[in-house]
């Protein structure tokens, strides 16, 4: 058995044009564009490239961009006030602090500057709670993304055994939570996890997020399993440029698994497409509307 492809950037296209015409009808009835305004600090090369990627995506779905780039030697002081500045303009619906921040600066207290209604990368303590206790937030891009890709696949998760693979705040953990309210049984595992492969072949769903280059193998899958794999890890290659592979071994997984992420082309494009997404629903719900439908 081979898997089937889960075609990540289809999905991410398909969610892009319903953001843009979700976009274009609060315009229409609003009187200006949803707004979102990145902040970079510093020169790091990955972070300028995500962030002119979600400049030129916002553009394109209709959506202002109020983006700041400061200088890496910008203060902590300067960078919160910037976001107070944000958080009290009203053009502005949806405020993004690139990560990571110069060392000077605490990421923590960058993000809880931001007014929680603005927060469409889904950090901030207030969304973190609201998710976990099951009331209506703001959910992080990257496993709001992957809970797209699985209901897309698996349609009700309902029973499914689900190893999300990795605890950090932005993915692992919100993903648990929203595999839990899509009452799946789910279980996080992380670095002290005792016998990793044993875990992970119970799984109907499998999502990794570790940061370790195809680390999860082909033989540790239970055959048919929906495998997610958020991981994106640069590997050399003889010619130089080096190569994109997942936390998972592709190859293998790909002759055990139901369906797989391929890497990139999988998770990657969905985390901007649910970015403009998250910045539609903020902008509908600081106004006052409903939410956009299917979104
Ligand atoms: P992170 O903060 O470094 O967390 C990694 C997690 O993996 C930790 O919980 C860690 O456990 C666990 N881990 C490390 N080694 C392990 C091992 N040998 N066995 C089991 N668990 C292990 O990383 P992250 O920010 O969640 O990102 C994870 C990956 O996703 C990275 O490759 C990142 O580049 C990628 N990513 C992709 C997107 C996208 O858009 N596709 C977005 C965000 C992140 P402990 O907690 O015990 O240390």
């Amino acid at each position: 058995m081979t898997a089937r492809l889960i075609d990540g950037k289809a999905a991410a296209a398909a969610l892009r044009e319903q953001v843009a015409l979700a976009a274009a009808s609060f315009t229409q009835r609003i009187g200006r564009k949803p707004g979102l305004a990145p902040v970079l600090v510093g020169e790091d090369p990955a972070s300028a490239v995500y962030v002119r990627s979600k400049k030129k995506a916002t553009a394109e779905a209709g959506m202002e961009s109020f983006g700041h780039d400061l200088p890496a030697s910008t203060s902590e002081a300067e960078i919160l006030e910037l976001v107070a500045k944000l958080n009290a303009d009203d053009r502005v619906d949806g405020i993004l602090v690139q990560l990571p921040l110069p060392v000077h600066a605490d990421a923590a207290r960058g993000i809880d500057t931001i007014a929680p209604e603005k927060d469409v990368d889904g950090f901030h303590a207030l969304n973190a709670g609201r998710l976990a206790t099951g009331l209506e937030a703001l959910v992080p891009c990257t496993p709001l993304g992957c809970l797209k890709l699985l209901k897309a696949e698996l349609g009700d998760l309902t029973g499914l055994d689900a190893v999300v693979i990795g605890r950090s705040n932005i993915v692992g953990k919100p993903m648990a939570a929203l595999l839990l309210g899509g009452s799946a049984t789910v279980t996080i595992a992380h670095s002290r996890t005792r016998d990793l492969p044993q875990v992970v072949r119970r799984a109907d769903i499998v999502v990794a997020a570790v940061g370790r280059p195809e680390m999860v193998r082909g033989d540790w899958l239970k055959p048919g399993a929906t495998v997610i794999d958020v991981g994106i890890n640069r590997v050399p290659t003889e010619d130089g440029k080096g190569r994109l592979v997942g936390d998972v071994a592709f190859a293998e997984a790909f002759e055990v698994a139901g369906a797989i992420t391929p890497v990139p082309g999988g998770v990657g494009p969905m985390t901007i497409a649910c970015l403009l997404r998250n910045t539609v629903v903020a902008a509908h719900r600081r106004e006052g509307l409903a939410d956009p439908e299917d979104l």
